[in-house]
Parts: C-alpha cells; sequence; structure tokens
C-alpha cells in the first residue's frame, strides 16, 4: 500500500509502506473513499514543529469497516464509520464528562492520508451512520471528523447562545466551520475575520454577517465600532497564533467567551491583563466524538453541508501538490481520493 509520509519541512511523499493490520483485538482496520489534508499538517509542514523521523500524515477519515479485532463488539465490518483523530475508550471518566480527547487511554490516529487505515479502541472511537452515505455525503462526513467537530467545539466552548454576537478569528476551515456552527446555535451576529475573498464568501454563505478584513489594533477597533463599543458575547480562536490570540481576548466584552481550538504556537498570555478583562476562556483538542452522532444527522438531514470547505480535489498520489496549494493558501482544504 502507498500512504504518505512527512521527511522533513515541505518534502513529503506518497510512498510503499506495509498496509494497515489488525495488532490490538480492539483495533479495526478502515477502508477510505477519500482523506483530506489538515491545517495542522501545515505545522509540521513548514518546520513549525520538529519532525523526528519519517511520519505518517492524516488524521481525518471516514469509510467502511474492513476488519475488527476479537475485542470490538459494537462496530462490524461493513458499516460506514467515522472517527476523531484521538481514539478514545469513551467509558473513562473524561470520555463521560464529554472530553474523548483527554480520554485515559487515548492514541493519536496517524496515517490518514493513505486509502486504510488502523483504528485503535473501535468501540469507543467510531460512530456508525444508520445507512451507507450516498458519494456526495463523503465530503460532508469526512469534515466531521475533524473540522466541523472542531468549529463545533469552538462555538460551544465560546459559550454562543441563542441571539448572540460571535467574532470568528481565522478563516481556515475550522473558522468557517465555527461560523457555520455559530448559525446553528442561534447567533444573530456572526463577524468572521478574513482578508480572503474565496473565504468571505463561504463565511457569508454559512452564516456571516459582517466580515473584518483589518488585522491588530484596526481589526479590534471594528470589532468595537460593529459592537456599539461593547465586543462580543463570544469569541472562536482558530488560529492559535500570540496575534490571534491577542484579537480573540480584546475582541471579547467583559463576562464573554473564547473558545480556542488553534494549536498553539508561541502564545504567553498575560494574565494581569487577563485579570481585568473578566474573560473565559476555554480550549483545546475538541472533543470531536462527543458531537459525531448529533453531527451526523445534521449531514444527512441536509442541515449542514460542511464539505464546502473543500475547494480542492486531487487524487491521492498528488498529496504533495495538495499540500502545496494550502500551504500558499491558493487552497482552503484539499480532498483526496485514493
Ligand atoms: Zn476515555
Amino acid at each position: 500500500m502507498h500512504a504518505t509520509v512527512l521527511y522533513a519541512p515541505r518534502d513529503v511523499r506518497y510512498e510503499d509502506v506495509a498496509a494497515p493490520t489488525i495488532l490490538q483485538p480492539t483495533d479495526a482496520v478502515v477502508s477510505l473513499p477519500a482523506t483530506c489534508i489538515c491545517g495542522s499538517d501545515l505545522w509540521p509542514y513548514r518546520g513549525a514543529n520538529a519532525i523526528t523521523g519519517p511520519t505518517p500524515m492524516g488524521h481525518e477519515y471516514c469509510g467502511v469497516v474492513e476488519e475488527v479485532g476479537r475485542d470490538v463488539k459494537a462496530i462490524r465490518p461493513g458499516q460506514f464509520v467515522i472517527g476523531s483523530f484521538f481514539a478514545s475508550d469513551n467509558t473513562c471518566p473524561h470520555c463521560r464528562a464529554g472530553y474523548q480527547t483527554s480520554c485515559q487511554r487515548r492514541a493519536l490516529v496517524a496515517g490518514a492520508q493513505a486509502p486504510r487505515l488502523r483504528v485503535p479502541l473501535a468501540d469507543g472511537t467510531l460512530v456508525a451512520t444508520r445507512d451507507p452515505p450516498s458519494d456526495d455525503l463523503i465530503p460532508d462526513l469526512l469534515a466531521l471528523s475533524d473540522v466541523m467537530g472542531t468549529g463545533w467545539f469552538a462555538a460551544e466552548a465560546a459559550n454562543v447562545t441563542d441571539g448572540g454576537t460571535v467574532v470568528v478569528v481565522g478563516d481556515g476551515a475550522v473558522g468557517l466551520l465555527g461560523v457555520l456552527s455559530a448559525k446553528q446555535m442561534g447567533a444573530e451576529r456572526i463577524i468572521a475575520m478574513s482578508r480572503h475573498d474565496s473565504r468571505q464568501k463561504l463565511a457569508r454563505e454559512f452564516g456571516a454577517t459582517d466580515i473584518v478584513a483589518e488585522r491588530g489594533d484596526e481589526g479590534i477597533q471594528r470589532i468595537k465600532e460593529l459592537t456599539r463599543g461593547v465586543g462580543a458575547d463570544s469569541v472562536l480562536e482558530c488560529v492559535g497564533t500570540p496575534e490571534s490570540m491577542q484579537q480573540a481576548i480584546q475582541a471579547t466584552r467583559p463576562g464573554g467567551s473564547i473558545g480556542y481550538v488553534g494549536v498553539p504556537h508561541g502564545v504567553m498570555l498575560d494574565w494581569a491583563d487577563l485579570f481585568f478583562r473578566h474573560v473565559r476562556l476555554l480550549g483545546g483538542p475538541a472533543p470531536v466524538r462527543q458531537y459525531l452522532p448529533q453531527l451526523i444527522e445534521l449531514v444527512f438531514s441536509g442541515a449542514i453541508n460542511p464539505g464546502k470547505v473543500f475547494d480542492l480535489v486531487l487524487p491521492l498520489d498528488h498529496v504533495a501538490e495538495g499540500y502545496r496549494a494550502m500551504d500558499e493558501r491558493r487552497a482552503i482544504k484539499t480532498l483526496l481520493r485514493p
């Protein structure tokens, strides 16, 4: 089997690897009709994370179960399933509290930019759809594996409420789906911060009522103007840089909440500043598993189309071009077909 392996910054290869097999009795092997590249894959691709050796890439997946280990009870071969980037048992105290990405037995899923994938803790990790999806639903279901679930968590963590005012910092796939999530949760005003035409357009399609193209102090100034000097009730931080976090903190009203889901790189907070701002912070790797049943229903009912974030489709063996396109911001998110 061929799969995607990162060797060094900007050196990503589609090459021969051992095909995935059942290693633990709780594993499943899933055949993937499509896979994709995540914005967070760009951190190691750009050299922002150390690469210690050849690294199998990809953590977003959905597909048909081919094989399960002997201890897997609920998941069966032939089912169409979706899972999160962290495998979880869904039974430990953290899972039961809804934080499956902090599972006591969590295991990172890696190697999904490939035609087949081994998923640990299959019973806890995978959610099966009631019926096999039609082919046109595959991009929407694939998006649930990470970006849609992450946007949803950002909105929930930011305490988005019916009629509330929301700011979304970041116009990548997660930010755009944060807009969609806030809309679903009933936000009345959704201000998307974006400088990019095609992303502004998609943000509006997903429910953004205002676009702010300015950044830094000017960006904050615009948010203040749009909220009568008050700031937003809820702010979704979907980037992970010191600048984006500052933007989020300053856009929030006293008593407001920030949901931060951009993987932090070099972010340091001034706690005294934070103390006087009265903002709530909740973030982390999104517990996507918690939301999968609900989000699968929303996709099947046609209420949401998160697959619209895929604006580039390539054959899987062109994966390197998919990375380049996202790195150069020519594409929001690349879908890959084996
Ligand atoms: Zn657990």
